[in-house]
């Protein structure tokens, strides 16, 4: 099998973009003592929503991103995330459609990229909204992507070294950078998630993730000098995760090792 039906397509994205709208709610009350039971309300009304105001980013499209009751704005946050979720989920399960004759072995592949996903689609966010990595989340990021190296669909095995080590050597000269600045030029929680790329991608796609990273927050950076002029200078905080992260997918889902990277160049000379 190497596609599914639109339908079915349909279904899986229907069903991330319905957990992203709970990664919204993950992002708004982590660390604001708030638990993640009860109904949703709105921000600025406090009216709970009801069930037609609830369905992922249609709700958002039809009642024009404002709130049915005091009409204040709803952040395009909202469906943004559940839309990139609903795309994630659809992403993953094509990536190992391969495998979908043997269901366990499928789901073994499936469910935890699902999951770490969700976990930076987390981080993300939340490092755009307060310029913070959470730990809680870059750590369950690096403990699954390090044990996801040992443990496969045969029992406990041995990974390849540098799988193991990639998780090491790649913050490794992040980290003395931090050092070395006292922490000016890279955040901690920027080292901590290159840990994790590490686990998760290994050495060439984690070096991959990096570099693209570096390059997309450039470019980034310099349309916003650009654009914004006197708001935007060199000191303004701009948060790394989410490039890092942007990185990640674009390694992940293009399946791209950093020797890839270097035959582009090759083609110039
Ligand atoms: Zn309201």
């Amino acid at each position: 099998m190497n596609s599914f039906p639109f339908i079915v397509q349909l279904i899986i994205f229907l069903f991330g973009a319905i957990i992203g709208s709970f990664l919204n709610v993950v992002i708004y009350r982590y660390n604001t003592g708030r638990t993640l039971g009860g109904r949703s309300i709105c921000m600025s009304c406090g009216k709970t929503l009801r069930w037609f105001e609830l369905i992922p980013v249609i709700s958002w499209v039809v009642q024009a991103g404002k709130c049915v009751r005091c009409r204040s704005i709803i952040p395009f946050q909202y469906p943004l995330v559940e839309f990139v979720t609903g795309l994630l989920f659809l992403g993953i399960v094509r990536m190992y459609i391969g495998l979908l004759p043997n269901i366990p072995l499928f789901l073994w592949f499936v469910v935890p990229s699902i999951f770490l996903w969700c976990v930076l689609a987390v981080i993300a966010v939340y490092d755009i909204r307060h310029k913070i990595i959470p730990d809680l989340f870059v750590y369950l990021f690096i403990v699954i992507s390090a044990l996801l190296l040992f443990i496969t669909p045969d029992g406990f095995f041995m990974p390849d070294m540098w799988d193991f080590l990639a998780g090491f050597i790649i913050p490794l000269p992040f980290a003395l950078l931090w050092y070395a600045t006292g922490g000016r030029v890279i955040g901690f929680g920027d080292i901590k998630l290159m840990m994790g790329i590490g686990f998760f991608l290994g050495l060439g796609m984690g070096i991959a993730a990096v570099m693209l990273a570096f390059w997309i927050g450039a470019i980034i950076g310099v349309f916003l000098l650009l654009a914004h002029g006197k708001d935007v200078t060199m000191k303004t905080q701009i948060p790394f995760g989410p490039f890092l992260i942007l990185g990640i997918a674009i390694a992940y889902f293009c399946q791209l090792s950093f020797l890839d990277i270097a035959s582009w160049f090759t083609f110039f000379t």
